[in-house]
């Protein structure tokens, strides 16, 4: 491809509502055009670059033994109802009419449609498994696109779908496809790490998802630097327990008057102590009422893990503003805003974090303004509590497995993974005949990647100043043969190198443009081709041309046709 015949622009300025880098650069390069908040269209190079990655995809795919289909992105209404997401999906689910006055949805993702096809078509065992996946087009309208390509509303995932007679068979294809998502990663050079996610209200299956480590990354990953431990801090457990031995309480609780202090770090300051020492109240809204959860003072409560614990589809922290909010607070809970305890509480359910299990003294909150109970004890001056992991991992925490300090960076879920188990196979009767001739739900797993999530981590991994460094296999372009001045001499032998290259196999790109070689070095730098061939008068008056790697920019200079033997064998090996 020539850039003076190609629908290409680059911008020097940076766009004003760019966020992060990828967005940046990929504007800048003319990769990508924003047409509304979180949709865009993939321009010629950005798409080259996108299905270059859904090759790599499709190979893994195929190779891990599943079968590509491409479902419709319009899905009946009806089909959401039976799985009951229709009501539970909520905002990021867009739903639409047909001329009809049907109601249909632009899918954010397949179980129901893959669902429905499977159970119409295959009943029994010896059928099973069943593997298919495609990449599509989702929608979901997220509350805030952001970040270009990582979160779209329109974005284009592969999505694939397994189905099983028996949860050994599950665990094989999963551990499969797991390799398969690591391959996929590996080959587009991403530094990558599988941890363990969420499985959320589903519950007891396995998850992981594929994290991308970045700065920009919406993602806290907890990391074990010893045993490689790793989970989504939503998820992530740490051996992180209440160290502070203390004699059993002997003392009767009693009542502490803590005018004006109404967050912890106030009742810390006005009692002299560590927060550590005292225990945080809080309070949420979920479907049975007011639930109370108790933690370590210094710890955050995890919303994630107390909602799994509860097996509750709503969970709000109860907290508001004004003089509304403080009356209803109280009349649900039993104690005023700042001074929630569990010692009298009207909340349906008292849960505290495990590092309370065991403590002697606690201070908590004593349901009455400007009012705190010291050593209130459990079992004596309020139920016991139930106990679980109910806190947020944090940095320097024992690992769980290996008890070394744990480790949290930033990344960027690029894949996710899910042994779903028969939560669809069940509402949608999606059901096998086994051995014995007994009907049973099939057992499902269900694996996703972001196909633009993943270019934009790539780019958000590999850049400086000048632009994007794009690894070989997913480069828009391999190489750049860049003609430098009008020198017919110059143009013959760019032409040619060019062609040369194209004959070989490679993905070349030239900039045959009448620009001054500033401009051009520049462009090539910002659209980040990984190889580049400068041809000019200067040099080829000495039968010589110069190459450069875009990674370490160092020049090499020799005769075109040794230049272009070893570009070719540089781009071969790079391909991985
Ligand atoms: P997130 O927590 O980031 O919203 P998710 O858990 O909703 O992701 P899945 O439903 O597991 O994501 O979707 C599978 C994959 O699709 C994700 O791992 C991610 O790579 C990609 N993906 C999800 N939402 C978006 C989005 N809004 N824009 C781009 N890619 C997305
Ligand atoms: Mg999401």
């Amino acid at each position: 491809m020539r850039w003076s015949r190609y629908f290409i622009n680059t911008l020097r300025e940076v766009p004003a509502d760019a966020e992060v880098i990828s967005q940046r650069l990929m504007m800048r390069a003319g990769m990508i055009r924003k047409v509304a908040a979180g949709i865009y269209t993939y321009l010629p190079l950005g798409l080259r670059s996108i299905k270059k990655l859904e090759l790599i995809v499709r190979e893994e795919m195929n190779r891990a033994g599943s079968a590509e289909l491409l479902m419709p992105a319009i899905q009946p209404a009806e089909l959401w109802m039976e799985s009951g997401r229709w009501q539970k999906y909520g905002k990021e689910l867009l739903r639409i009419k047909d001329r009809h006055d049907r109601d249909f949805v632009f899918g954010p993702t397949h179980e129901e449609v893959i669902t429905d096809t499977v159970r119409d078509t295959i009943n029994s065992y010896r059928r099973l498994p069943i593997n298919l996946y495609q990449i599509q087009t989702k929608f979901r309208d997220e509350v805030r696109p952001r970040f270009g390509l990582m979160r779209g509303r329109e974005f284009i995932m592969k999505d694939a779908y397994s189905f099983h007679s028996s949860r050994e068979s599950l665990d094989e294809t999963y551990e499969t496809m797991r390799a398969a998502y690591s391959a996929v990663f590996h080959r587009c050079s991403l530094d990558h790490v599988p941890v363990e996610a969420d499985t959320g209200a589903i519950g007891g299956s396995a998850s992981h998802e594929f994290m991308v480590l970045a700065q920009s990354g919406e993602d806290a990953v907890v990391s074990c630097p010893n045993c490689r431990y790793g989970a989504n801090v939503e998820k992530a457990t740490s051996k992180f327990f209440d160290d502070e031995v203390e004699p059993p309480a002997s003392q009767a609780v009693a009542e502490v008057h803590t005018p004006g202090t109404q967050t912890i770090d106030d009742v810390g300051r006005f009692l002299g102590m560590p927060t550590s020492k005292l225990v945080k109240t809080l309070v949420f809204q979920a479907d049975e009422g007011p639930v109370m959860v108790l933690v370590r003072g210094d710890r955050e409560g995890n919303e994630v893990k107390i909602k799994n614990h509860l097996g509750t589809n709503r969970l709000d922290l109860l907290a508001g503003e004004g003089l509304f909010w403080a009356t209803e607070f109280e009349r649900q809970t039993g104690g005023p805003i700042g001074y929630c305890g569990p010692v009298g509480t009207k909340c349906a359910r008292v849960l505290a974090d495990h590092s309370l299990q065991g403590r002697s003294r606690w201070i908590v909150g004593g349901n009455k303004k400007d009012m705190h109970l010291d050593y209130a004890a459990p079992g004596r001056d309020f139920p016991e509590p139930e106990y679980g992991d109910f806190t947020t991992a944090i940095k320097g925490d024992p690992c769980v497995r290996c008890g070394t300090p744990l480790e949290i960076y930033r990344g960027i879920e690029v894949g996710h993974i899910f042994k779903l188990g028969t939560k669809y196979s069940d509402s949608m009767h999606c059901d096998f005949l086994d051995e014995s001739g007994e009907r049973k739900p099939m057992i499902m797993g269900c694996y996703g990647l972001g196909i633009g999530r993943t270019v934009a981590a790539a780019v958000e991994q590999s850049h400086d100043d000048d632009g994007i460094i794009w690894p070989m296999p997913i480069a828009p372009f391999e190489v750049v043969v860049t003609s430098i001045g009008k020198d017919e001499s110059v143009l013959r032998t760019a032409t040619e190198v060019y062609e040369n290259l194209l004959a070989a196999g490679i993905d070349a790109f030239f900039d045959d443009r009448d620009e001054r070689p500033g401009v051009k070095f520049k462009d090539a730098d910002l659209i980040g081709f990984p190889l580049r061939i400068a041809v000019g008068a200067k040099s080829l008056a000495q039968g010589q041309i110069e190459w450069s790697w875009r990674k370490d920019r160092a020049k090499l200079l020799g005769p075109p046709a040794d230049v272009v033997a070893s570009v070719i064998e540089g781009v071969r090996a790079g391909r991985l």
